[in-house]
C-alpha cells in the first residue's frame, strides 16, 4: 500500500533529520543544506541549492550511464552517505533505517527547483522511470539485500523530461496570470458597466440564481481565487506524478489529480499524469491547457470544488451553467467552471473554445 507525496516527504524529512547522518566534510555540508531545505510545510526556495549540492555529491560521471540509464557509482555514493557500510570493516549493513535514509537521498536527488527569473518557482519530483512507487516503499523490501538495493539506486533515468518540466512551469506561470486577471474582474463586478458580471454570469449563473446568489458567487470566487493565487505565488507548489499509476490506463488517460479525504496532501501537491502533456486531446491545448489543468486542480485542493455534475464536469462534455443540470447554483462547485472563468477573464479563450465549453453534450 502506497501513500501520498506528503507522507513520502515526511519520511524523507525524518530520515534527513536523523542525527546519525554525517556532519563532517562535503557530505556534512550537504546534509545541513538539506535539513534547511525541508521545512515542515514544504521545500524552502532559499535552500534550493542543497539539491544541486546533493546531486554533485552523489553523481558520478560515467559514459555507460548515458546509454543505460544506470549509474552504479551513484548507488554506492548514496549507500555510503546513508551509512550502509561499517566505519571499520566497510561491510554492508542494511536494514530499514538505512533504507529510509537512502530513499530520502534518492528522492531529493530527483527533486528539482524549477525557477525562472521574474517568475514564480515550483518543485518537480521526477522519481526514476523504472520505479513503481516512491523511493521508500520501492526500497523497503530490498533493505537487506545489497545487490538489489544498489540496482534500484543506480536507476537514474527520470520520469519527466526536461521539456515536461518546462511545460509544467509554463502552465503554472500562466495559471497565476489567469488567476490575477480573474481577481481583477471580480474586483470590478458590480461597479463597471457590466462586463465583469457578464463573465461571472457566463460561467456561474444558473436558471435559478438570484441577485443575492450572484453576490455570494462573487464573494466565494474572490475568496477562492485568493487561495489559489497564494498557492501559485508561494514557491511551495510541488508537481509530481504518482508512481503507482505508472503503466496503468489511469496514467495514460488522466491529465492531473489531487487527493482528497483521508489521502489529502498536507503539502501543496498536484499529481501530473501523461494526459497533461497530450496534444489535441482536450478543448484547449498547449500552455492554455496546462494552465487550465493547474487552476482546475488547485480549485479542488485549495477551495474544495468538485467534478460535478458527473457527465458535464469537463469542458469537452459541456459546462454551461444555464443548463438545468447546474440548477441550485451548482456551477460554483465545479472545478472546470472556475478554470474556464479564469481563462475567459484572461482573454485566453477563442470564440470556438468558449462555445465548445458551453455546448452541452
Ligand atoms: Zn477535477
Amino acid at each position: 500500500m502506497s501513500h501520498n507525496f506528503s507522507k513520502e516527504y515526511e519520511l524523507a524529512r525524518d530520515a534527513i533529520g536523523s542525527n546519525d547522518l554525517p556532519t563532517a566534510g562535503d557530505l556534512g555540508q550537504v546534509v545541513t543544506k538539506l535539513r534547511d531545505l525541508m521545512a515542515a510545510d514544504g521545500f524552502v526556495d532559499t535552500s534550493a541549492d542543497g539539491l544541486t549540492r546533493l546531486r554533485k555529491h552523489v553523481k558520478n560521471f560515467s559514459l555507460t550511464k548515458m546509454f543505460t540509464g544506470k549509474n552504479a557509482g551513484e548507488a554506492d555514493n548514496i549507500l555510503l552517505a546513508a551509512g550502509a557500510f561499517g566505519a571499520d570493516d566497510k561491510k554492508f549493513t542494511g536494514g530499514e533505517a538505512i533504507a529510509l535514509k537512502a530513499s530520502a537521498l534518492k528522492l531529493l536527488r530527483h527533486t528539482y527547483f524549477v525557477a525562472k527569473t521574474g517568475a514564480k518557482s515550483l518543485w518537480v519530483i521526477s522519481v526514476p522511470k523504472s520505479y513503481k512507487d516512491w523511493p521508500s516503499p520501492e526500497l523497503k523490501p530490498l533493505a537487506s539485500v545489497e545487490l538489489s538495493l544498489k540496482a534500484r539506486l543506480s536507476e537514474v533515468r527520470e520520469y519527466f523530461s526536461s521539456s515536461n518540466k518546462k511545460h509544467m512551469h509554463e502552465g503554472a506561470i500562466f495559471a497565476l496570470a489567469w488567476v490575477q486577471k480573474a481577481l481583477i474582474v471580480l474586483g470590478t463586478a458590480g461597479t463597471d458597466k457590466g462586463e465583469s458580471m457578464a463573465l461571472v454570469k457566463r460561467w456561474f449563473e444558473t436558471s435559478d440564481t438570484t441577485e443575492a446568489d450572484l453576490a455570494k458567487v462573487v464573494t466565494d470566487l474572490t475568496d477562492g481565487f485568493k487561495k489559489i493565487q497564494a498557492a501559485l505565488n508561494g514557491n511551495r507548489l510541488i508537481l509530481t506524478d504518482y508512481p503507482p499509476d505508472r503503466g496503468t490506463s489511469d496514467e495514460k488517460n488522466t491529465e492531473a489529480f489531487v487527493w482528497n479525504g483521508a489521502w489529502k496532501d498536507s503539502l501543496k501537491v498536484v499529481y501530473i499524469e501523461q494526459g497533461f502533456f497530450a496534444r489535441g486531446a482536450n478543448v484547449l491545448s498547449g500552455r492554455d491547457n496546462w494552465a487550465r489543468i493547474i487552476v482546475h486542480e488547485l480549485s479542488h485542493s485549495e477551495v474544495g470544488t468538485d467534478d460535478y455534475p458527473r457527465d458535464n464536469s469537463y469542458a469537452w462534455q459541456g459546462i454551461n451553467p444555464a443548463h438545468a443540470k447546474f440548477n441550485g447554483n451548482k456551477a460554483i462547485t465545479n472545478a472546470e467552471n472556475w478554470a474556464y472563468f479564469a481563462a475567459d477573464c484572461a482573454a485566453a479563450l477563442s470564440e470556438g473554445e468558449r462555445s465548445t465549453a458551453l455546448q452541452m453534450t
